[in-house]
């Protein structure tokens, strides 16, 4: 699936806030740009004027795409079957967000970011249940446990991730993760206050209502 290839500090600059794309690198103030403001990745956002209602919207909608590293079409399929589900739509389109395996890999502790969960899922790195999954997307449920390929469990860049989020200690309280054996399972379904994000995901469902 096609997917944002350009520079992603460009990306937080233009929504005016920290989206963490990079990992670890975006909690280091001296190493992440959007703190540098003598060295701006990307367009400043626009200061002058009231910003449109649609505009608002709009933006909203791109910071959650971005954050997920989910394209048009893909999201707007989420919001439909968000929109097709009994609960409150927007956070089940947030519920389904997390879901996705990219996420589930990155929330455990496994890799430092998304796009980094994703380079390990398209290269078979991850199991579930005992089985390789290599799509990104995979809906992951209750009771499923993530485990890392055998032989990828001694990867350099696995123990460091480990290491980094052994010493954050935030995993969410829907997953848990075993450290010793690299693996970890969804206990619940993550709901609103679970997700960490400055999100506002009911101007998402205004703008996909109208
Ligand atoms: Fe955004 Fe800073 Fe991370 Fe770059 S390093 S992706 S600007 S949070």
């Amino acid at each position: 699936m096609a997917r944002y290839t350009g520079p992603v500090c460009k990306l937080c600059r233009r929504e005016g806030l920290k989206l963490f794309l990079k990992g670890s690198r975006c909690l280091n103030k001296d190493k992440c740009s959007f703190e540098d403001r003598k060295a701006p990745p990307g367009l400043p956002p626009k200061k002058k004027g009231k910003q449109s209602e649609y505009s608002l919207q709009l933006r909203e909608k791109q910071k959650v795409k971005r954050i997920y590293g989910v394209l048009e079409k893909q999201f707007r399929d989420y919001f439909e079957k968000a929109n097709n589900t009994d609960g409150i739509t927007g956070e089940v389109l947030l519920q389904l967000l997390e879901r996705r395996l990219d996420n589930v890999v990155y929330r455990m502790g496994f890799a430092s970011s998304r796009a980094q969960s994703r380079s390990f899922i398209s290269q078979g790195h991850i199991l579930v249940n005992g089985v390789r999954v290599d799509i990104s997307s995979y809906q992951t449920k209750i009771g499923d446990v993530v485990s890392i390929q055998e032989k990828f469990k001694k990867s350099s860049m696995i123990e460091q991730n480990v290491q980094f989020s052994q010493s954050l200690n935030r995993n969410p309280s829907w997953v848990t993760t075993d450290f010793p054996n690299l693996s970890g399972e969804i206990t619940s379904l993550p709901l609103r206050e679970h997700i960490d994000l400055p999100i506002k995901e009911q101007v998402i469902v205004e703008l996909y209502s109208k």
